[in-house]
């Protein structure tokens, strides 16, 4: 049994924590902020008397290590899954549409979904088909220096499947600008989504907040194992003695008892932590990604799915729970400087457009959060640096969506990172 001292509590430190516990070792976690969660996390709306997520996430089937994570703290309950891919989208004047593949058919079924969507063409088909074939074939490296913009000018895609496909898949995977972002760490989520049998490509959305949903299940499991959570705790500095870290001094403790630290935190943060023994190759300086949530309570309306995507809108989604709508932006550094008052007015008329039968004087309440530093951007150039990142002492491992995990800056991305570094200490124990 191995004492670890674990930095952070979002995904990645509280995923960690739970692994750790199950294989009977003993864990501390430390938590700057007063509450559990990081960039996933949920607090009381009090005129609303509800708790509200900082931004709607979902997951999706190919999420294993996010799925084993939460069956282990027994939140899979509070999950929503679909049987088989289905994307409600909407258009201007209130036009539905459906993207859904037919899970008996796999693999073909996204082929299949392509194929039998109305607004493509031929030629949109053909593009699309052609692309998807090619794809367990083409390897990492040939996309090693290429944006996505850069592989789907190169692979013919047309106009009309990147507005009703692949705008919609890459803003939602990568929350970035398909110039920015990296070819090959699309080539990888496009492979996980499609080529991992038919529930890999489903949406399993939250039916309870995020506090409700992994934060306080995470706590009463460590708890309940002996385990420690300590909020409201800031790790400040590394004591080093050869090569080790020996005392982790925050704004309120020095430990000293402890095998292993694992440091969870954004690499923002980490770089903050004086003695924080990183190689970091040079000119590494991640870009980040913004969303925008606006959550509006509204009386007489109703949508008739329980979210849709938008098409040609600078929103991308709207949930629905209730009289609660949740309308997000990805990518929305444009919204970043508006107030609050401009960004709801700009939401109720987009909402206009989109649902005729909206009236604005029927939201009763509403709150805007701006996440300024979302995620981090997968750019083709953090993608090669990001793998030679490492901590040079021996008992400190590094976590976090941002690690060399492959995958862009998503929850699976950080309990992958959780549940490597959980194996670490395993295997040295
Ligand atoms: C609005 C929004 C919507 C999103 N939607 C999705 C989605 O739909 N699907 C998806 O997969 N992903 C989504 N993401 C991304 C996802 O939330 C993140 O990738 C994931 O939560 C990152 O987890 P993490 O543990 O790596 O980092 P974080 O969540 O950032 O956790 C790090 C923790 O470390 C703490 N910390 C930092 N410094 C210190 C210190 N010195 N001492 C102690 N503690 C410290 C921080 O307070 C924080 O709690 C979304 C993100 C946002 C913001």
């Amino acid at each position: 049994m191995s004492k670890v001292l674990i930095i952070g509590g979002g995904f990645a430190g509280l995923s960690a924590a739970v692994f750790l516990s199950k294989a009977n070792h003993q864990v501390t976690v430390l938590e700057a902020s007063p509450k559990l969660g990081g960039r996933a996390y949920s607090f009381l709306m009090q005129s609303q008397n509800d708790f509200v997520d900082n931004g709607q996430h979902i997951l999706m089937g190919c999420y294993r290590n996010t799925l084993k994570f939460l069956s282990e703290i027994g939140a899979m309950e509070n999950l929503y899954f679909q049987k088989s891919l289905l994307l409600n989208l909407i258009e201007k004047r209130g036009n539905t549409l459906v993207l859904g593949g037919n899970s008996r058919i796999y693999p073909f079924n996204l082929i299949s979904a392509l194929l039998s969507f109305p607004s493509f063409t031929l030629n949109d088909k053909f593009s699309l088909l052609k692309f998807f074939v090619k794809l367990p074939f083409i390897s990492k490296n040939e996309l090693k220096n290429l944006t996505v913009e850069d592989w789907l000018v190169k692979s013919s895609q047309t106009a009309n499947s990147r507005k009703y496909f692949w705008d919609l898949l890459i803003v939602g995977a990568l929350n970035t600008d398909p110039h920015k972002a990296s070819a090959a760490v699309f080539l990888e989520i496009l492979r996980e989504i499609f080529f991992h049998g038919n529930y890999a490509s489903t949406l399993i959305i939250p039916v309870t907040d995020l506090s409700n949903l992994y934060c306080s299940p995470t706590e009463e499991y460590l708890e309940k194992n002996g385990n420690k959570i300590s909020v409201g705790e800031k790790v400040i500095e590394f004591k080093v003695e050869e090569n080790k870290v020996v005392k982790v001094v925050t704004n309120r403790n020095e430990y000293t008892e402890f095998d292993y630290v694992i440091a969870a935190v954004p690499l923002h943060s980490l770089v903050k932590i004086k003695n924080n023994g990183l190689a970091i190759p040079t000119g590494l300086k991640p870009g980040h990604s913004s969303i925008l949530s606006v959550h509006l309570w509204i009386e007489n309306f109703c949508i008739k799915k329980k979210f849709f995507g938008f098409i040609g809108s600078d929103f991308h989604w709207v949930f629905k729970n209730g009289k609660h709508f949740t309308l997000v932006s990805s990518n929305a550094s444009k919204f970043m400087p508006m107030s609050n008052e401009e960004i709801i007015k700009k939401t109720a008329e987009e909402l206009k457009i989109y649902f005729p039968d909206f009236n604005k004087a029927d939201i009763k309440n509403s709150i805007v959060i701006k996440e300024k530093r979302a995620t981090f951007i997968p750019s083709p150039s953090f993608e090669e640096k990001r793998k030679n990142i490492r901590s040079v002492y021996s008992n400190l491992i590094l976590a976090g969506d941002w690690t060399d995990t492959g995958l862009p800056s998503t929850i699976e991305s950080a309990v992958k990172s959780g549940l490597t570094a959980a194996e670490i200490v395993n295997r040295n124990s």
